[in-house]
C-alpha cells in the first residue's frame, strides 16, 4: 500500500496541539540536549476502561513487544491482564514482574528449540504454531504444550501491515497440518489470526473470524479439545493519517461476529492487542540541533531520484536536524512514512509556513523522519514534538552512532493513578504528578 505522495496535504490538515500542561512538561524535563517521551499512564489506564466496556467478551493479551518500557508493563500486570510474548526475554521479564505462567500466551510462530524448553521448565504452556516443523520441535521440547494454530486469514481489507505473508497457515493447509498435531499427539486447543498491525477495515476481522470459525470445526473434527479462538492485534491505537476508523467500530464489527461464529461461552475469546494499549500514551520532545536553508539551486537532486522522490521539486526548504531519528524512535517513519503527527513548540504563533524537512540525528542519508512539511520559520534549539509515539517507537531504537536515548519520564493523573492503586515502587516521583525513569 503506497500513501506516499498524499501524506504533506493529510499531515497538513491534521497537526493537532498538543497540552499546554505536556508542553510545560518536556520544557522542565529537557537536559543534556536529549530527546525526552513523556509516557502518559492514565491514557493506558483508561484505553483498558474502554476495552472492557467495547469488548466484554475478549480477554487482552497485551502484545509486549510494542512497547515494553518498564511502567507500561508494571501497570498493566498490576491492572490484571495477561500477556502475549515474543522470545524467552519477554517471558523473562513478565515472569519477573510476578505474572502466572497461565497468564502468558507464546505466541511467535517461529521458536527457536532453547526458547520452548525455557516455556517448559516456567510452565508457559500456551503457545502459537503454523507449520508442522514447529509441530516437530514442540514434539521434542515440550509435547505437553496448549497449542493454538495460526491461520493466516484471507481478505482484501486494509491494513497498514501485512503478516500474512510471514505468519499463519492457509486455512486450505490447515487440515494437513492439524492431522500432523494429531499423529505426533500433540494438544491443540485453538485458533488464532491476526489481520494485521493498525487494522483500516472491520471487514479483515468478520472475514478472520468466519475463516477462524471453519478451521476450528476441522479441528474438532481431527479430534481435538478445542476451546480457544485468539484474534490477535491490529486494533487500531490511534486516528491516523491513513483512516478515521474507530476502535469502537471495529470492536462493534467483532461482536457481531463473535456473536454469529462463536455463540455462548464455550469457546474462551482471547486477543493480542499491542498499539491499541499504548499508541497514544506517548509523547516524543525532539530539538532542532542544527537548521539549514537550502536555496533553489542546492536543492536539484541528481535527475534518476526525480521521478519517484515525492519532494524532489526544485524550490526552498528549511532543514531542520533533530536530536531523534529513525534510529532512535522513529524507526516506523522507514516504512510508513508520515505517521506521526509533528508539531511545534512556538510562543508567539506565526502564520507564514514553510516547506521543511525534519532529519534525524546520525550520518545515515535514510535518516529522514518527515520528508516534506509546513513549519514556521523556527530555530536551533526550538521544539518539536510528536504524539502518538507510544507504539513500535522507543522499544525499537537502536544505539546507532552511539547517540543517546531518549530519556523518559511518566505522567499520570493523580486521582486517577491514586484510584487505580498503581504500585509506585518502582517509579521515582519527581515534581507534581510526573514519574521518571531513565532507560539504562
Ligand atoms: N500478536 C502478534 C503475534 C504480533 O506479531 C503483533 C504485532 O506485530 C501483535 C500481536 C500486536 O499487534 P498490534 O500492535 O497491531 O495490536
Amino acid at each position: 500500500m503506497d500513501f506516499g505522495h498524499n501524506i504533506f496535504v493529510d499531515i497538513q490538515e491534521k497537526l493537532q496541539p498538543i497540552s499546554n500542561t505536556i508542553q510545560e512538561k518536556i520544557k522542565l524535563c529537557s537536559h543534556d540536549e536529549k530527546a525526552i517521551s513523556i509516557g502518559d499512564l492514565g491514557d493506558i489506564i483508561s484505553k483498558h476502561k474502554k476495552w472492557k466496556e467495547c469488548l466484554p467478551r475478549v480477554e487482552p493479551f497485551y502484545a509486549v513487544k510494542c512497547n515494553d518500557i518498564y511502567p507500561v508493563i508494571r501497570l498493566l500486570a498490576d491492572k490484571g491482564l495477561s500477556f502475549d510474548c515474543a522470545s524467552k526475554a519477554e517471558i523473562q521479564k513478565m515472569l519477573d514482574l510476578g505474572v502466572d505462567p497461565s497468564r502468558i500466551i507464546y505466541a511467535n510462530t517461529f521458536k527457536q528449540l532453547s526458547f520452548i524448553k525455557y516455556a517448559a521448565e516456567n510452565g508457559v504452556s500456551l503457545m502459537t504454531f503454523d507449520c508442522e516443523d514447529e509441530l516437530t520441535k514442540i514434539k521434542k521440547e515440550y509435547p505437553q504444550a496448549n497449542l493454538v494454530l495460526r491461520i493466516s486469514p484471507q481478505s482484501n481489507n486494509k491494513v497498514i501491515y501485512h503478516l500474512g505473508r510471514k505468519f499463519g497457515c492457509h486455512p486450505s493447509t490447515a487440515l494437513k497440518v492439524l492431522q500432523f498435531a494429531k499423529k505426533l499427539e500433540l494438544n491443540v486447543i485453538g485458533i488464532s489470526f491476526h489481520v494485521g498491525s493498525g487494522c483500516l477495515e472491520a471487514g479483515a476481522f468478520e472475514a478472520a473470524i468466519e475463516q477462524s470459525r471453519r478451521v476450528f470445526d476441522l479441528g474438532l473434527s481431527v479430534g481435538f479439545s478445542m476451546h480457544i479462538l485468539d484474534i490477535g492485534g491490529g486494533f487500531p491505537g490511534q486516528k491516523n493519517v491513513h483512516t478515521n476508523i474507530t476502535f469502537e467500530e471495529i470492536a462493534a464489527a467483532v461482536n457481531l461476529s463473535l456473536d454469529k461464529y462463536f455463540p455462548g461461552n464455550d469457546v474462551r475469546i482471547i486477543a493480542e492487542p499491542g498499539r491499541y494499549y499504548v499508541a497514544t500514551s506517548f509523547t516524543i520532545g525532539t530539538n532542532i540541533i542544527t537548521k539549514k536553508i537550502v536555496t533553489d539551486e542546492e536543492n536539484v537532486l541528481p535527475e534518476r531520484d526525480l521521478h519517484d522522490h515525492p519532494t524532489a521539486k526544485n524550490e526552498n526548504l528549511r532543514m531542520y536536524y533533530v536530536n531523534e531519528g529513525i534510529y532512535g524512535s522513529f524507526l516506523t517513519c522507514f516504512t510508513d512514512p508520515g505517521c506521526y503527527l509533528p508539531s511545534h513548540f512556538k510562543d508567539n504563533h506565526e502564520e507564514v509556513l514553510y516547506n521543511s524537512i525534519i532529519w534525524g540525528p546520525t550520518c545515515a542519508a535514510v535518516d529522514l523522519v518527515i520528508d516534506k512539511i509546513k513549519l514556521p520559520d523556527l530555530s536551533t534549539g526550538d521544539w518539536i514534538y510528536f504524539k502518538d509515539m507510544g507504539a513500535y517507537s522507543i522499544t525499537t531504537a537502536t544505539n546507532f552512532n552511539s547517540m543517546p536515548r531518549v530519556e523518559e519520564y511518566f505522567t499520570c493523573e493523580k486521582k486517577l493513578w491514586q484510584d487505580e492503586k498503581v504500585s509506585e515502587s518502582d517509579t521515582s516521583s519527581s515534581d507534581n504528578n510526573i514519574y521518571s525513569r531513565q532507560i539504562t
